[in-house]
């Protein structure tokens, strides 16, 4: 088989990709190991990133417009979100609706796993197990979106993104209409929990450089936030799994993108992916369509360096101890800091003075 780009996974990175080829008429396939998959996930996105990206709301979903966080010493904010919502969606729809906006689109799909890459001068032949057989495709580029334990990644000998260690879960018959952010050393260092309300009940989890804690620091939140000590037997679909830490990575090696997970586009302090994995899947597909490789990482630094380089400085101070995240709350609390930062997360604004107007509130802390 030959194709003209080969995307590896059929997530919101490989969906997005695939799809913007297809509709500037290139000839992609998408190699997507598990069709049901249900990733764990808050599903957290900002309602602009569907108009921003052209997405249809067309699954079920749950939409929120306040947030609360929690301070270690248990101060309260609740922030109303302005000029916009955040959708809480199911991955198992949401995955499915990307990759039949793709297939719409013209892209092909074959169900299987990414085994091999064997490189050419000028293209890459990849080996996918499917269930009967292995296939071998020849394509001029591959795009790896293959997610945070990408085999890609491996396959072309560039070490494993650095990441976070989060243990999550559902909760059923609980609800809230919020999405809550809790912050402390006791149960997420240097991280966050969270309580996000879902299709049917809650999804919980907490977020740790330290997997071998995790399971404890999970157990405390649930004692802070329910009151229950005993809450953990009730936690259904409880997984572990890595979200990448973020810091300038590979773009590009060899004919293959590294987009999405796989490139490490997760936003540090947030840790939001599923929007900047869309994003990077197009920008990867735009630099396809145009015929110069280098212009991936041209657009992603253009859109999102500073940003990105922003929160993890946030993230490296504040969240290091309770008493530096008490003063980043002090911060949160000026309307000022929240309007801008609605501006910057919520309305994915891409001006550089309200980024500029951010760096200068955080001055004095971050050198
Ligand atoms: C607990 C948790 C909560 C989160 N909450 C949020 C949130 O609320 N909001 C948010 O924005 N982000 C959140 N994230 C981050 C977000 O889930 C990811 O950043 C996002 O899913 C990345 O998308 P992706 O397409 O790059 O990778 P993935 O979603 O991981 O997709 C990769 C795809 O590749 C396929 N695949 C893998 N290997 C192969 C192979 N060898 N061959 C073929 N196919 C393969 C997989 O089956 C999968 O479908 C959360 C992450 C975690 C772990």
């Amino acid at each position: 088989m030959r194709v003209e780009v080969l995307v590896v996974g059929g997530g919101p990175a490989g969906a997005m990709a695939a799809r913007r080829l297809a509709e500037n008429q290139k000839e992609v396939l998408i190699v997507e190991r598990e069709l049901m998959r249900l990733k764990p996930c808050g599903g957290g996105i900002p309602s602009t990133a569907f108009q921003d990206l052209d997405i249809p709301l067309r699954v079920k979903h749950v939409s929120v417009n306040k947030i609360r966080i929690y301070s270690p010493s248990d101060r309260v904010l609740e922030i109303a979100l302005e000029g916009g919502s955040i959708i809480l969606v199911n991955r198992r729809e949401f995955d499915s609706c990307l990759r039949d906006i793709a297939l719409s689109a013209g892209a092909g799909l074959v169900v299987g796993t990414l085994t091999d890459i064997k490189k050419k001068k000028k293209s890459l032949i990849a080996s996918i197990k499917t269930s009967q057989k292995v296939i071998e495709v020849e394509a001029d580029y591959l795009i790896a979106a293959d997610g945070i334990n990408s085999k890609t990644r491996f396959l072309m000998s560039i070490k494993p993104n650095q990441y976070v260690y989060t243990l999550s879960g559902k909760l059923e018959d609980t609800t809230t209409d919020v999405c809550e952010f809790w912050f402390s050393q006791a149960h997420a260092p240097r991280g966050y929990s969270w309580v996000f309300p879902s299709m049917s009940g809650v999804s919980i989890g907490t977020g740790t450089f330290e997997p071998k804690e995790a399971r404890e620091y999970f157990k405390r939140f649930l004692i802070r936030r329910f009151k229950d000590d005993d809450l953990l037997k009730d936690i259904k679909q409880l997984r572990g799994y890595k979200v990448p830490y973020w810091s300038e990575n590979t773009y590009y090696k060899d004919r293959v993108f590294f987009v999405g997970d796989a490139g490490g586009h997760v936003m540090p302090f947030t840790f939001e992916g599923i929007y900047y994995s869309m994003k990077s899947g197009a920008f990867a597909a735009q630099a396809i369509i145009e015929g110069r490789p280098s212009l991936f990482k041209k657009l992603w630094r253009k859109r999102f360096y500073s940003r990105f380089r922003l929160m993890k400085a946030i993230q490296e101070y504040f969240l290091k101890s309770d008493d530096r995240f008490e003063q980043l709350f002090n911060l949160f609390q000026r309307k000022d800091v929240q309007e801008v930062s609605m501006l910057l997360w919520l309305r994915k604004d891409s001006s550089k003075s309200s980024i500029i107007r951010y760096i200068n509130f955080f001055r004095k802390f971050l050198h």
